[in-house]
């Protein structure tokens, strides 16, 4: 099946319903990215993009706009249109123009979803500058944790990360910057994040950059590698409220389960093409596909059982079945 640009609504635990936009595509990988995170949850990819100048399939502003004109005909309730997907969205060069693109034709916010990556370019701050929302991640002050955390692409240091985004905080046109702490166990002997002495300094670290919102939050879908687990729920809520202590009530969400919304007054075309789409960016349990796309369970068994039967999709072992592309 093809992947298509513009993907969703996807019912977010952070954004409510969003429309994904996806800016590189590729039909042999399941992800584009410059990270290889062990909490990720499209899988382990060997192959990382070393830097824009490797992307190849990038979206251009035309196409997302127009996919965006033709989609946006089904959709009323949209709470976001979010840059996100199997790509890191800073990959594409032209995303400053797309975003500016999707203003012309449509009011609803615009959210990039970035790992931090190239932030301390400032052609990348540019772009990112032209959105409502920026949701960027943050796993550690530490090198060492981040390296083995988020495993980037060779050149990628930490100390830029952390320089671009306090960058961001001094534009003079800027979005709202959200940090994404994901906080990660382990069973095995692994440079977890939730220590005290990582909470410690992260909390350093972030009163440098200064962000609107900070938002913790640990693994809910299959990583990439199975020793990854998810930080219980009282460790979670014991950090929350000493980020709580420091940055103010206000700027700190703590993401733990829970969906915003759960109609959608989506159009259908091609169910299973909807469905596809979104397992790919995002592997879902019957109830989220269902929810996200606003189609009853009735009428979605047979259509997922028929994709499970063709292999077009495949579920997880384990307890809560997640469907995924195979
Ligand atoms: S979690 Fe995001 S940043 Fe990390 S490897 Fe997956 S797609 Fe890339």
């Amino acid at each position: 099946m093809t992947k298509r640009i513009i993907y969703g609504p996807i019912l977010s635990r952070r954004l409510g319903r969003s429309l994904g936009i996806d800016v590189i595509k590729t039909s042999d990988t399941k992800k584009n990215c410059n990270f290889d995170c062990v909490y990720c949850q499209l899988g382990h990819v060997p192959k990382k993009i070393t830097g824009t100048e490797s992307v190849k399939g990038t979206v251009t502003p035309e196409e997302v706009v127009e996919g965006l004109r033709s989609y946006h005909k089904n959709i009323e309730d949209l709470d976001y249109i979010t840059f996100s997907g199997t790509c890191e969205p800073t990959l594409n060069p032209a995303l400053g123009e797309m975003i500016r693109g999707i203003k012309e034709i449509s009011p609803h916010p615009i959210c990039v979803i970035t790992n931090s990556s190239l932030v301390d370019k400032e052609t990348v701050r540019e772009s990112l500058s032209e959105a409502d929302l920026v949701v960027a991640t943050l796993v550690s002050g530490y090198q060492k944790t981040f390296m083995a955390i988020n495993r980037p692409a060779e050149g990628i240091e930490l100390q830029n990360i952390i320089n671009g985004l306090k960058e961001i905080r001094r534009m003079d046109k800027r979005p709202i910057l959200g940090i994404e702490v994901m906080l990660v166990d382990a069973n095995i002997d692994f440079p977890v994040n939730h220590t005290e002495r990582e909470i410690e300094r992260l909390k350093e670290i972030l009163i440098e950059i200064d962000p609107d919102e900070i938002e913790i939050l640990t693994v809910s879908r299959p990583p990439a590698e199975d020793y990854i687990v998810p930080v219980s729920e009282d460790r979670l809520k014991q950090i929350a409220a000493e980020f709580e202590k420091m940055f103010g009530k206000e700027r700190v969400k703590l993401v733990i389960k829970g969906i915003k919304k759960s109609r959608s007054k989506m159009k259908h075309g091609n169910v299973e093409e909807e469905v596809y789409d979104l397992v790919m960016r995002r592997p879902c349990t019957f109830r989220q596909i269902s929810a996200s796309l606003g189609i009853n369970e009735k009428e979605l068994k047979p259509i997922v059982d028929r994709m499970l039967s063709s292999k077009k999709i495949t579920e997880t072992a384990g307890e809560t079945k997640y469907y995924k592309i195979v």
